[in-house]
């Protein structure tokens, strides 16, 4: 029998597909933005379940709604109603200011949603996305999302996509014809380098979605529940998506998506969309836990101020080997001058796990649960790696 944790982690990696590029580490715990290793090993986890992790590892209020809701009842398809469901969907719509959601499984299914529903709702056919936008890796949100090298081993994928320039109004009017179902834009770039949307951009990408009859599609399955320092992202912005994305830290770690559906869009013809485990009790217990947190405690406000205060620090005192920091409220992220990889080989190994967002950048995305006390940390510990990186 394989027991040691050498023996069990190559026994993962000769049975995993391969489609991942694993770390040299075993994680079996997590507590806040604490991970441990086999060995108890302590990390300060700024990875945070690469964004799932928002009210933090193992949040006893949302462990208490899934072990009760676990006990009670665990399938329930849409067919059928369930009294969790209907009370997670209204919590949710009221919290989005939107009038109707779709719930499914992941960030990819969120945004495959939106796809087929902003072609149902308009009878056009073709997308606009953003260069270095990312949003999943089904073939619809593949379509849509930019890095080649992900898309074109699977093409001919869903038909027309127009990638144009993020933060750029005057390259998007020029392709927004009539033959655009929707635009699909994030508030904050993640994966594609931690790049925000600057002030203003956002309002005019809705305005001209509204001129000209497309569906604007806002993707926050990476910035919302909290992260940047609203519910959600775009309040910042001081707009109204059409079809709003959400995944990732929706349910306080279990998997589960959703998509709203504004005014614009209405009610989905029946039979028109659907998932089995979508919109399950035990997700909707979960994710309604999550909503009670973060409207009823500090953490949203923690995650401004917190992400404010490394922001402005690293403004007035960015280390060196880093050419730029960007980010909003706890979602960060240092341009580097060099690559970033072996950089987060030493950070893990001197306790700090981070994310890369393309070669260059350092990504933090650390719970917003993280004690003052260990974000420091974090924050002088990679200044530590930087000084000597370069
Ligand atoms: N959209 C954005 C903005 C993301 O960051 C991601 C994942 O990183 C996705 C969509 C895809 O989500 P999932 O991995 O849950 O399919």
């Amino acid at each position: 029998m394989v027991t040691s944790p050498v023996d069990l982690s190559t026994l993962e990696d000769s049975r995993s597909s391969g489609a991942y590029l694993k770390r040299d580490l075993t994680i079996v715990r997590g507590e806040g933005a604490i991970l441990y290793d086999t060995d108890g090993n302590r990390y300060i986890d700024c990875v945070g379940g690469q964004g799932a992790a928002n009210l933090g590892h193992c949040h006893p209020a949302v462990v208490a709604a899934v072990q009760r809701q676990m006990a009670e009842l665990m399938v329930c398809p849409e067919l059928f109603h369930n009294p969790v469901r209907a009370q997670y969907q209204a919590a949710l719509c009221r919290a989005a200011n939107m009038p109707r959601v779709f719930l499914c499984n992941s960030g990819a299914e969120a945004n495959e949603a939106a796809l087929k529903i902003a072609r149902l709702t308009t009878g056009r056919r073709n997308f606009v996305s953003t260069m270095r936008g990312f949003h999943g890796r089904t073939m619809g949100a593949l379509s849509v999302t930019w890095e080649k090298t992900y898309r074109e081993p699977f093409e001919p994928l869903i038909g027309e996509v127009r990638h144009v320039p993020y933060n750029n109004v005057e390259r998007l009017a020029a392709v927004l014809d009539d033959t655009i179902a929707a635009v699909i834009v994030e508030v904050v770039q993640g994966e594609g380098g931690l790049h925000p949307a600057q002030p203003g951009y956002l309002a005019e990408v809705q305005r001209l979605c509204h001129e000209r009859g497309a569906l604007l599609i806002v993707d926050e399955v990476q910035t919302g529940f909290g992260r940047t320092g609203t519910l959600f992202a775009h309040q910042h912005d001081g707009i109204q998506p059409d079809l709003l994305t959400l995944a990732k830290s929706i349910a306080g770690g279990l998997p589960m998506g959703a998509v709203l559906l504004g005014e614009r869009v209405g009610a989905l013809p029946p039979a028109s969309h659907g998932s089995t485990f979508g919109g399950n009790p035990l997700a909707c217990a979960a994710g309604w836990a999550v909503l009670d947190v973060l409207q009823n405690t500090e953490l949203i406000e923690r995650a401004r101020t917190l992400g404010d205060s490394v922001l402005e620090h690293w403004r007035t005192n960015l280390p060196n080997g880093a050419r730029e920091v960007r980010g909003r409220g706890l979602m960060i992220g240092l341009e580097l001058r060099g690559k970033v990889a072996p950089v987060l080989k030493t950070l893990q190994a001197r306790g700090v796990l981070a994310l890369p967002a393309g070669t260059m950048v350092l990504r933090l995305l650390p719970p917003l649960v993280i004690e003052e006390n260990d974000l420091w940390h974090a924050v002088h510990v990679i200044e530590e790696v930087l000084n000597d990186a370069f």
